[in-house]
Formats: C-alpha cells, structure tokens, sequence
C-alpha cells in the first residue's frame, strides 16, 4: 500500500525553443574583426565567437546549446524513474 502523495504542481509543458531567441551577441567580444575563421561546429567561415572565444554561427551554437539541454532533460527523467 502506498501512502498518499502530494504533487507540488502539475508539469507544465516545456516551451518550445525558437532558434536566434537563446543567445544574445551584440557584444563586440563575439566580432572578430581579425577575419572570419571556421566555425567550430559546420566549418563554414564566420567572424561571430561563442563565449568561449572559439568561433562559431550563432545558429550553430544555439542548435548546439539546444541539443544539449534536450540530452540534460532525458538524462534526468531517465534517472528519475
Ligand atoms: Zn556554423
């Protein structure tokens, strides 16, 4: 017999992620104005740097970024069970 449990809240349905919404490079720290480099995640030149320095398109990133969040959330609901 199991003893009665109390929710804390329904889960609520997680938002949709809508691509250039994550990040925000305005700043002059993600220009390189030395040239563009390839990019660390398609290999295609950009001038853009991730936060890291390392240069990378802003869409690559936030895919990237986006895909690691999916991989975090399954990681913790398979823990969960
Ligand atoms: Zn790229």
């Amino acid at each position: 017999m199991t003893g009665p449990r109390r929710r804390r809240a329904p889960p609520k349905p997680e938002p949709e992620y809508v691509p250039g919404t994550l990040l925000n490079w305005n700043a002059s720290k993600h220009w390189d104005y030395d040239g563009p480099r390839p990019c660390r995640y398609c290999g295609f030149d950009t001038q853009l740097r991730d936060s890291h320095g390392s240069h990378a398109h802003k869409v690559c990133a936030e895919d990237a970024l986006a895909a690691q969040a999916r991989e975090a959330a399954e990681a913790y609901r398979v823990r969960s069970h």
